[in-house]
């Protein structure tokens, strides 16, 4: 099988090396396409290739008219909102994401943010500790969990939401289940967030939700920038002096908020959750891996459009 490695932002060369071991290892080809400028090089490049290892890159329903042997895609990484997901079913093609690979590059950074926020990034105006304080996780799943656990061990108090998830398990890994989400935002001097960008949740944190939390409570966002209303955002930052936002996916108003709210906001220049070496190889050689898997034995484990 040819198997097509489709990074716009490439991957390291340990983890490049990795992958090749495994995909090589298990009979098939690799081709790569990297640092590609246009989308119309990826269009271009998928035409006979049978899976495809991909990170952002947008899988658009033009990609998968022009992939006639495809049956199968890898998002090494959590979020697969890069996929159009109804397009790759209508073509029979399977995705997979790689759940777990890069959370705790994620968690880690958000633990920073939280830190970093406290001390009125690294300025030296006096600034808080977090020891002590209240965390509510929303979205209980790989990252979220591992938030948490980080947070207790820097004697955070941790409370969680997960409307998929029963209180026990929560219990289980570690938080104090929120009554719902109106609680959790009441009742934490910070908020992190982890919940996918679905059609149910996209825009779904706005002003309402945000004023809601404690006088100076932090938003802190390591998901996606999609589930933010941002002018909800911009209007609770203005209703409300005390509150502060850091985030990992740069909300398209930044600029302005930058403006009217100096170091009560900030977003990283470009998301980097998942940029750690560690993460890059961890999630690359898991995408390998479940390619080689699906050929060997039709292995579904870690399917998202069944
Ligand atoms: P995960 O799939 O392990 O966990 C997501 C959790 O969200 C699950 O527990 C699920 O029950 C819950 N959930 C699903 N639908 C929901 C809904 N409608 N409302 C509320 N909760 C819902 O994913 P993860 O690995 O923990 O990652 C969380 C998110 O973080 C990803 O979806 C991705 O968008 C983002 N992410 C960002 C980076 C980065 O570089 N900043 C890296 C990895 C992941």
């Amino acid at each position: 099988m040819k198997i097509l490695l489709a990074t716009q932002k490439p991957f390291a060369a340990a983890a490049v090396a990795g992958i090749r071991e495994i995909v090589e290892g298990a009979g098939h080809e690799l081709v790569a396409l990297e640092k590609y400028p246009e989308q119309a090089d990826l269009v271009a490049a998928v035409a006979d290739v049978d899976a495809m290892i991909i990170r952002s890159d947008k899988v658009t329903a033009e990609v998968l008219d022009a992939a006639k042997q495809l049956k199968i895609v890898v998002r090494a990484g959590a979020g697969y909102d890069n996929v159009d997901l109804a397009a790759a079913t209508a073509h029979g093609v399977v995705v997979m994401n790689t759940p777990g690979q890069n959370s705790n590059a994620v968690a880690e950074l958000a633990i920073a943010m939280m830190i970093f926020m406290a001390r009125t990034q690294f300025t030296p105006a006096t600034g808080t500790e977090i020891q002590g304080k209240t965390v509510g996780i929303q979205a209980f799943g790989n990252v979220g969990r591992l938030v948490g656990q980080k947070a207790a061990a820097l004697g955070m108090k941790v409370k969680a939401i997960d409307p998929f998830l029963p209180a026990e398990k929560i219990v289980e890994g570690g938080a104090e289940p929120a009554k719902d989400l109106e609680d959790l935002y009441a009742t934490c001097d910070y908020i992190s967030v982890h919940i996918p960008a679905t059609p149910e949740t996209i825009g779904s944190i706005g002003y309402d939700l945000i004023t809601k939390m404690p006088q100076g409570a932090t938003l802190v966002n390591t998901a996606r920038k999609e589930v933010i209303d941002e002018a909800g955002l911009e209007k609770a930052l203005e209703a409300r002096p005390d509150l502060k936002y850091v985030t990992d996916v740069m909300p398209d108003n930044y600029a302005v908020l930058q403006e009217k709210f100096g170091l009560r906001v900030f977003a990283t220049p470009k998301k980097m959750g998942a940029q750690s070496k560690e993460a890059n190889v961890n999630a690359g050689l898991a995408a390998a891996r479940q390619i080689a898997g699906y050929f060997e034995t039709g292995c579904t484990r870690f399917q998202v459009n069944k």
